[in-house]
């Protein structure tokens, strides 16, 4: 067995490097019990949009898959009573 080993593209650090900015963060839900989602809270929803009206990815929420499951439906169902808006006009 003489096989050449393969040449192993792998990128450098810099993968690595930029992940270790980010700080792991708790779920906020699972760390407060009594913090509920409600579709009519869009002061606790805000939290979870950009600016532009879009849900935020659970990487930078830090919600539980759980959790991040229920913010956006919860999200989704204020948007069709107009709680929340699906887009953000410019002001
Ligand atoms: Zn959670």
């Amino acid at each position: 067995m003489n096989r050449t080993p393969h040449k192993t593209t792998k990128p450098a650090d810099t993968h690595f490097m930029r992940r270790s900015y980010i700080r792991k963060k708790i779920c906020r839900f699972c760390a407060d019990r009594n913090l509920k989602i409600d579709y009519k809270d869009s002061k606790l929803l805000r939290n979870f949009v950009t600016e532009r009206g879009k849900i935020m990815p659970r990487r930078i929420t830090g919600n539980c898959a759980y959790h991040q499951r229920r913010v956006a439906k919860a999200i989704k169902m204020s948007r069709i009573v107009s709680i929340m808006p699906y887009t953000s006009v410019n002001y």
